[in-house]
């Protein structure tokens, strides 16, 4: 049993649709897969349908963007329901977040030399309910201006390059109360990969399982071998289920986030769903 339990279609930042991204899974041999949108739900009923064509079980999920002292982290989300007000309303709110965000970035590129029009950006963006970073690489690109998402990511779009703009996140400990308000089960992504590094402590974990945090990301691409041992001895202390993924982006990441490149041990998928 195979199971990958974070990755991302055209209806956020990965390059496969909800369908494609589903007989991708089925492709790769993947039994069980979750469909984990940024900030979005909009790919669950095409995901499903597909899922229940080509006979493979979706796990319907979300990865919500959060902030803790300062810094972003991302908090998946599991088998909520997606109309529950409170979360939907805190959805509506990050998305607006992204919205807003543009014309300021969009400015910065231009007083670099690299002029863009909203609509280019929501070109290259086609059907994301959350537009966000990684299309307004795509729109540099196809102007020509940098090589690759990379080039973007390393040059220009996060914090302390030229047109870095930050942009509305949920409160972390408010996500995780929303998200099991709502019926589903929170996991902390990715807890030790880029800015969440620092910020993300066992005294923090503690503090979230606390209030109903029910598993860590222990296997993903950004983790090396001693992350990955000491969030899964923190994940046993705190009785919290393991995770693993590949946080798939279809062709807008690296060879190192492909479908199935972490999985997660079908004990651990049924201690985080019973
Ligand atoms: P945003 O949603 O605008 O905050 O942008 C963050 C997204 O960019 C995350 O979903 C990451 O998956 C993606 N990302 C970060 N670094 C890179 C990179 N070097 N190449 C492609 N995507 C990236
Ligand atoms: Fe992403
Ligand atoms: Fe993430
Ligand atoms: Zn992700």
């Amino acid at each position: 049993m195979r199971i990958d339990l974070h990755t991302h279609s055209t209806r956020s930042d990965g390059t496969e649709t909800p369908s494609e991204l589903v007989n991708s899974a089925k492709g790769v041999g993947l039994d069980v897969v979750a469909l984990t949108d940024h900030d979005a739900t909009e790919g669950w009923d095409e995901a499903q349908q597909a899922a229940d064509e080509v006979g493979i079980r979706l796990i319907r999920g979300i990865e919500i963007s959060t902030q803790f002292g300062g810094s972003s982290v991302h908090l998946l989300g599991y088998e909520f329901d997606p109309t529950h007000q409170p979360l939907v309303e805190e959805l509506r709110r990050v998305l607006g977040g992204r919205t807003q965000r543009l014309p300021r970035l969009l400015d910065k590129l231009a007083e670099h030399g690299m002029p863009l029009t909203e609509q280019e950006v929501l070109a290259v963006a086609g059907d994301a309910a959350a537009w966000g970073r990684p299309h307004v690489a795509d729109a540099m690109i196809a102007k020509g201006y940098i090589k690759d998402r990379d080039e973007a990511f390393r040059d220009w779009l996060v914090p302390g390059k030229p047109a870095y703009v930050g942009r509305y996140s949920a409160d972390l400990f408010e996500a995780v109360r929303l998200v099991c308000a709502a019926g589903g089960r929170p996991v902390i992504a990715h807890a030790w990969a880029r800015d969440s590094r620092t910020g993300i402590t066992a005294e923090v974990l503690t503090e979230l399982a606390a209030i109903g945090l029910a598993g860590i990301e222990v296997d993903h691409p950004d983790h090396d071998a001693d992350d990955r041992a000491a969030l899964a001895a923190i994940a046993d202390d705190l009785d919290l289920a393991k995770t693993g993924s590949s946080d798939y982006h279809g062709t807008g990441k690296g060879p190192a986030f492909h479908l199935g490149a972490n999985t997660t041990h079908p004990d651990e998928l049924e201690r985080l769903l019973g």
